[in-house]
């Protein structure tokens, strides 16, 4: 006897299987992220053909058996396929998506990290942000809505709140001031100048509905982006080939 269940969700990937068939890894918005059999449609004429691909927010009409997932029909919501015309916007989406399958799957999801990655992928398509921007957004915010938010509220040693240059250790996910910092080890530390911290404190902390909202000074960005990206990497332990890939395609103009 199989149960019917309707979900919300985004596929994150696509696998081929047999002539016809695809299993999709969808986060959805009710139960984490879920492997879902999605036979036949790989046809031509199969009614489920345009909905049972990456980038595609859906209702999810499915029957479950025995723990697995099988689609019988799905409703599209929204499509993010328009970002595969620009390499670049499609080489970032690839990267969300692998960063949100890495975590979901180590069962950190939630609902909020569904809606991250439904606003990246939005202003991707939408063009009205800046792409490192996102990058930079995308990867703080995850970090923080799985648990991993860094001590931001200052120096953590004398809480001095800000500076002309604050330091931020990495792998400790804290803030020094110059004084405390004293000498040592630089390793694995970043020099924060005090509008790199107030962007970092704002994509770690601000509320989603905000978030989008940073308007942050273009020169900064390039720098921004490495700060987050080093941080997602340590804290994750786990370097992303999709990463790689959007970087090969950068050239110095990346903005
Ligand atoms: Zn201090």
């Amino acid at each position: 006897m199989r149960a019917m269940t309707t979900l919300k969700g985004l596929v994150l990937r696509e696998r081929s299987f047999g002539e016809n068939d695809k299993f999709l890894d969808i986060l959805t918005d009710g139960a984490g992220l879920i492997e879902v059999a999605a036979k036949g449609v790989k046809k031509n004429n199969s009614k489920n053909a345009s909905v049972a691909q990456a980038l595609s927010y859906a209702e999810f009409c499915l029957s479950e058996s025995g723990g697995r997932f099988y689609l019988n029909s799905a409703e599209p919501i929204r499509t993010f396929f328009t970002v595969s015309s620009d390499i670049e916007k499609f080489a970032l989406a690839s990267y969300f998506c692998e960063m949100t399958l890495y975590v979901a799957t180590q069962e950190r999801s939630n609902s909020e990290v569904l809606r991250l990655i439904l606003n990246s992928l939005h202003f991707l398509c939408a063009g009205t942000r800046p792409n490192l921007l996102l990058k930079a957004t995308f990867e703080m915010r995850l970090l923080s809505e799985i648990g991993l938010v860094p001590n931001l509220i200052g120096c953590c040693e004398c809480l001095r709140y800000t500076d002309v240059q604050m330091l931020f250790d990495l792998k400790g996910g804290r803030l020094y001031c110059e004084n405390c910092f004293g000498n040592r080890d630089l390793h694995g530390v970043e020099m924060l100048p005090e509008k790199l911290l107030h962007y970092i404190r704002f994509l770690a902390l601000t509320d989603m509905q905000k978030l989008f909202n940073l308007r942050a000074d273009r020169d900064y960005l390039p720098h921004l982006s490495n700060i987050t990206e080093s941080y997602a990497e340590i804290q994750l332990g786990r370097h992303f080939p999709t990463l790689d890939f959007y970087k090969s395609l950068q050239n110095g103009n990346s903005l």
